[in-house]
Formats: structure tokens, C-alpha cells, sequence
């Protein structure tokens, strides 16, 4: 069985339709937050499924330390299971200081910190790229060794870089989702993914450590976005990584991840 460890999963309408699409391959979905979302909203949807996990995240434009009181309450309920941050899309780095305190509550509560990274989806024009460059992240990594961190969507386009901070780094994972969209023919799809595969597998000839370090995930956000695959990243999985490995990509490590 596989868990998903990258959705936007956030009512009735995306939870029919994903699991509709995921034809019981999926055993766990992990959901994501906006850093603009309500957690409330958030936590009462989730607690109505067996199989959806949330993950919150900090306006960190916001008061922090009173959103890091709601999100330890939920993590002591254990009805929340990491928080996400979008440093390109809020103008901080994952190495600035406000961010101490939500990997310290983090680590204290050893779920992951998860970071989008790299390219944005960003129709409002006003997304900065240098601040959801993986490289920010090193820094974080190396100042909360025992944070465990998860860089989006393999940092695309940043692949190797994305690679290089987690052979470094122990304590710093990724997941492939987000790269293939619903574009306007499957030739496309078809193109990109031959191209994420080429790519994953020149990453990991250079840094092999880093496979063992890497899960799967879709992004998946509803039938109305472009971000509805689901086939096309399973295919991703099973033309990079041997079978025996596929196990730990497919569910493993995110099992420890997330759930432990
Ligand atoms: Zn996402």
C-alpha cells in the first residue's frame, strides 16, 4: 500500500474524487495547509476520515507565537502531523530566525517541518523564487539537527541542489510530487515524465544516498486544477528505484516520518 505524502486534500468534493482516482492503492493521505488556511476548518475535516493526515502551517506574517499555541495543542491531540511552510510565496528564508521557534516545536514533537520549494504556483504574480531555493534550507538543518525537514517537490527545478543538502544533511528528506501536471495534451505529460525520470536518475547517480531519503507524493488538489495526477508519479517510482526499494519510497519512510 502507499502513502501519499503531498496533497491538497480539504473537502468532501477533493476526498471523493481523490480516492476515487487512487482506486484503493492509497493507505494514507497526508493533507496540506495553506499558510493562509484556517486550522479549525482544517482539523474538523480531517478528524472525519480515517485515512486523511493533516498538516498545518504559520502565516509567518502573522502573530507566531500564538498560531504555535493552536498547532501544539493539535500535536498533543495528535490530530496534527507536521507543519509546512511557502517561504517563496511570504518573503522569509527557512534559515531566518522566525522559524526557530516552529522547528523547535517541530522537533519536540518529532514530526516533520516541510518547506514547499523551488518553482511556485503563483497566478498573483507577486512569489519571490529566491527564497523557496532549497539551498536556505541547509542552514536550518544544520542549526536543528534533530528536526526532521522535508523539501517539496524535490526543489524542481532544483533537483541536484535539492540532492546535495539532503546527502549532507541526516536529518533532511524529499518527495517527487508536483512536477507533472495536467497539461494540455498527454503528449506532454508523457515528456515531462520521461524528463523527471532522466532527471531523478542523473540526481541519483551522483548522490545514491539520497534514494533511500525520497518519497512519493502527487500534489494533488482536485479535478479543477492542473494538478490532478496520480498514475503518472506511481510510473515515476517504479522506473527509478528497483522494487525492493520502491517499498520504502511507496510507504516506509514516510510511516516514520509522519507516524512515528
Ligand atoms: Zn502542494
Amino acid at each position: 500500500m502507499i502513502i501519499d505524502t503531498h496533497t491538497h486534500i480539504y473537502n468532501e468534493k477533493t476526498y471523493h474524487d481523490y480516492f476515487t482516482k487512487t482506486k484503493g492503492r492509497i493507505s494514507k493521505t497526508i493533507a496540506m495547509s495553506s499558510h493562509k488556511g484556517v486550522l479549525e476548518n482544517y482539523l474538523s475535516f480531517a478528524a472525519t476520515k480515517d485515512n486523511l493526515y493533516f498538516i498545518g502551517s504559520v502565516n509567518i506574517e502573522g502573530d507566531i507565537k500564538k498560531q504555535l499555541e493552536s498547532l501544539e495543542k493539535a500535536f498533543q491531540e495528535n490530530k496534527l502531523f507536521g507543519i509546512k511552510l511557502y517561504p517563496g510565496y511570504q518573503y522569509f528564508y527557512p534559515s531566518d530566525e522566525k522559524v526557530y521557534p516552529i522547528a523547535e516545536l517541530c522537533q519536540k514533537y518529532n514530526r516533520p517541518l516541510i518547506f514547499h520549494s523551488g518553482d511556485v504556483w503563483n497566478p498573483e504574480g507577486d512569489a519571490v523564487l529566491k527564497y523557496s531555493h532549497p539551498i536556505y534550507i541547509d542552514e536550518l538543518a544544520v542549526r536543528f539537527p534533530k528536526c526532521k525537514i522535508i523539501i517539496s517537490h524535490f526543489g524542481f527545478p532544483y533537483h541536484l541542489e535539492t540532492a546535495n543538502i539532503l546527502s549532507k544533511n541526516k536529518n533532511v528528506f524529499s518527495e517527487i510530487s508536483g512536477t507533472i501536471d495536467q497539461c494540455d495534451s498527454n503528449k506532454d505529460i508523457e515528456n515531462i515524465q520521461k524528463q523527471y525520470i532522466k532527471d531523478l536518475h542523473r540526481v541519483f547517480a551522483y548522490f545514491p544516498n539520497v534514494k533511500e531519503k525520497t518519497m512519493f507524493g502527487t500534489d494533488y488538489s482536485g479535478e479543477d486544477t492542473p494538478l490532478n495526477l496520480i498514475e503518472p508519479y506511481i510510473e515515476v517510482i517504479e522506473n527509478v528505484f528497483s522494487k525492493k526499494e520502491q517499498q520504502n519510497v511507496f510507504s516506509e519512510l514516510a510511516e516514520k516520518l509522519f507516524f512515528h
